[in-house]
């Protein structure tokens, strides 16, 4: 098989890439090693759409992100089951002054964000218990999207303009030829093509030893809870990103509620990268302990909820996150070989937007995206990437 580009990974970024690169009229093989796309980590996705971050490059991306989220039919197609619901991220005293050097940033980049007290951010959202808040920045263009509906939306239109999806088709080995790759599947399939772009996620480990890269991505095991909420505190709600309690919390259908940590003692849970194909080994349900935080910290936040034991568990998952030492992605190429790889729970939102920047990269063009600080090299040259402020007790998460 030929083709212009072969993209290893049918995840969201795997698709997306796909998507960006068949509308330019490249060809594209898109390779995965399940039988459908996006199974991974992405089917585990909170989908969460935000600009809030302490890393300006960050935020650039994820305001363009945003932007895309919010026009998806008419940019890419299909629907992405985005919700505007508004995002708020909620701190007591102790991190005031960070919310707003933050949002002083986040302005400054063209994000619209309001600060607003206590009282006001009660009146937008009359079912968060807001009596220990000092301060709310507040996202309105912010929410969440369906993670399946993205992904079939992306990888329909990039198969629509010729893109070819193999399932079960994991690459194995890698060649250099004179000029691009040859590329030989588990079944022996042969693919000749002038480009790779590699979207591996959890599977980077491997896969970057296949082109003789070494890509420092690390599952994590992360425990999602899905609350019922009570019939007075059912329909819309904000995206609560609550850095007091350290949840963050958004609705999951019409009835129910996601409840995710954000402290950093429990994102501890590191696995070994898988060594080859295989399916990493992790509990894929929540402990005991994490769904009785999840309820605690529902209850504290939550008019309705009052009791932990007054709340019902719909369900209870793992997904693996696929981190970096400094949970930030590596955006790199080396010739005709590209890297979307390791964002460490940010890659929902940026799909899209590595989409336009790996075609870029494959055409030989500067994306507009300030992409150069995520380069391989950092993490050998000490150049690791930390937020401008960092909150007191979300630390690197924001
Ligand atoms: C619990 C949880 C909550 C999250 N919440 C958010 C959020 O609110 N907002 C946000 O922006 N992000 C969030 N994220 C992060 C986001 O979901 C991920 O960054 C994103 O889905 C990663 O997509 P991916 O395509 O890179 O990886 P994956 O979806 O894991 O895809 C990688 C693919 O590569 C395939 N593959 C591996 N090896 C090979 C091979 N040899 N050959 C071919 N294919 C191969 C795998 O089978 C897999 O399908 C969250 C993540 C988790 C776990």
């Amino acid at each position: 098989m030929n083709c212009d580009v072969l993209v290893v990974g049918g995840g969201l970024m795997g698709c997306a890439t796909a998507h960006e690169l068949a509308k330019r009229g490249h060809s594209v093989i898109v390779s995965e090693r399940n039988a459908a796309p996006g199974l991974e980590t992405t089917a585990r996705s909170g989908a969460i759409i935000r600009a809030h971050y302490g890393v300006p490059e960050l935020v650039a991306m994820a305001l363009e992100a945003n932007r895309r989220f919010e026009n998806f039919g008419a940019l890419f197609g299909g629907d992405a089951g985005f919700v505007r619901s508004g995002y708020a991220v909620l701190v007591d005293e102790h991190d005031v002054g960070t919310l707003c050097a933050n949002t002083a940033m986040h302005r400054d980049l063209g994000v619209r964000v309001d600060i607003m007290d206590a009282a006001a951010f009660q009146s937008l959202a009359p079912g968060v218990q807001t009596a220990d808040v000092a301060l709310v920045a507040y996202e309105s263009h912010g929410g969440y999207a369906s993670p399946a509906l993205t992904v079939k939306s992306l990888s329909a239109g990039a198969m629509s303009r010729g893109a070819v999806f193999l399932y079960e088709a994991p690459v194995t080995r890698a060649r250099r030829q004179d000029a691009g790759w040859e590329i030989v599947l588990a079944d022996g399939t042969l693919i000749s093509c002038g480009q790779v772009v590699i979207c591996t996620g959890n599977w980077s480990v491997p896969v970057g030893e296949i082109f003789d890269l070494a890509l420092p991505v690390t599952p994590m095991r992360a425990q999602i809870v899905v609350l019922d909420r009570p019939a007075p505190f059912q329909g819309p709600m904000p995206v609560v990103s609550d850095l007091i309690n350290l949840a963050y919390f958004r609705a999951d259908g019409p009835k129910g509620m996601w409840v995710g940590s954000s402290d950093s003692a429990d994102l501890q849970d590191f696995h070994a990268p898988p060594l080859g194909n295989e399916a990493i080994p992790h509990k894929s349900g929540a402990d005991d302990d994490a769904i009785r935080a999840a309820k605690a910290k529902a209850a504290l936040r939550f008019r309705g909820l009052e009791s932990a034991a007054a709340s019902t568990v719909q369900r209870a998952f793992c997904g693996l996150y696929e981190t970096t030492p400094d949970w930030q992605p590596i955006i790199d190429s080396f010739d005709d070989l590209h890297l979307a790889v390791g964002f460490s729970g940010h890659g929902f939102k940026l799909a899209t937007v590595m989409g336009e920047e790996m075609a870029c990269r494959v055409e030989g063009n500067r994306s507009p995206y300030p992409t150069a600080i995520f380069d391989l090299a950092r993490f050998d040259a000490g150049r690791t990437i930390a937020a401008q402020h960092k909150y007191e007790r979300a630390k690197f998460l924001r």
